[in-house]
């Protein structure tokens, strides 16, 4: 029930910490998978190893604020892998400002690289899922910060968050026509290249530890990776429009 064999995947973002933990997971389930990324070295570093062992990956450099990529990336997935069954959206980043004195500029790209491209490519995968007539499945990667306020600087990126928890309800409400599933993780704190600054700070790790997190410590990629595992598979059938929390408790 948890497997996904002859299923075909995309992952956006995938060079990262928690994409990467993602994409082996997904292999690891029996899933081909199309690996992109931003960064195409970053890509081709991380996943090396993986090829060579013969995994079913295959990488391709996507900029998710790049609407004709998306369309070709979405197109290719389904000319050259066969098909196109799972979409994680993954990709994100954060910038850090307080309100009053948020730039522009960061704003701007972390609604686009956050939101906007989640809703464009949930769109692209609807329709080529929707076209290829067997259902699918969307998994979003969200953010607790889309429910919870973690610290004083962090609204631009709670915003997007937030907006993809609710057009996961959207999607999920106008795809389940067509036998598509959307659902998001919401992750806390995860251990990468993102929250190295928080985690190398003792005093707030120390604070957050004793007062926030009941399990006490700071979440693994493979622990997201899981989550998003069940929510692609058949073991999550009858789940959509859902967002799973994956936080050691913060938000409860
Ligand atoms: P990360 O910084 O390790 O990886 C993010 C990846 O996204 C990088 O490889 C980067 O190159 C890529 N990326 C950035 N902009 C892009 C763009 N325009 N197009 C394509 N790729 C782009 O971060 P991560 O911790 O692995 O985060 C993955 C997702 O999980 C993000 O959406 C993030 O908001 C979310 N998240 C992470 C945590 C955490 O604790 N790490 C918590 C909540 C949510």
């Amino acid at each position: 029930q948890f497997r996904l064999d002859g299923q075909v995947a995309l992952v956006t973002g995938a060079a990262g910490g928690l994409g990467a933990a993602q994409v082996r997971a997904l292999l690891a389930a029996g899933a081909r998978v199309l690996a992109t990324d931003m960064a195409g070295e970053g890509l081709e570093r991380t996943f090396a190893g993986d090829l060579q062992a013969g995994a079913a990956l295959r990488l391709a450099q996507l900029d998710v604020t790049r609407d004709a990529d998306l369309a070709a990336t979405v197109d290719s997935c389904v000319q050259n892998d066969g098909s196109l069954d799972i979409l994680v959206n993954n990709a994100g980043i954060s910038r850090p400002g307080p309100v009053l004195d948020y730039d522009s500029g960061d704003f701007a790209l972390t609604i686009e690289v956050n939101f906007r491209s989640v809703f464009r490519l949930s769109q692209l995968a609807g329709r080529a899922m929707a076209a290829q007539g067997k259902g699918g499945s969307i998994v979003n990667i969200a953010s607790i910060g889309g429910m919870v306020v973690d610290g004083p600087t962090s609204s631009a990126y709670d915003g997007s968050k937030a907006a993809v928890i609710q057009i996961t309800k959207n999607f999920a409400v106008e795809l389940a026509e067509h036998g598509i599933r959307v659902n998001a993780v919401a992750p806390g704190y995860i251990r990468t290249e993102m929250t190295q600054r928080y985690l190398t700070d003792a005093a707030y790790m120390t604070n957050l530890m004793a007062n926030k997190i009941p399990l006490k410590r700071v979440g693994e990629p493979s622990e997201i990776a899981g989550a998003v595992v069940f929510l692609a598979s058949p073991a999550a059938s009858y789940v959509t429009g859902h967002t799973l929390n994956v936080d050691g408790g913060w938000v409860i």
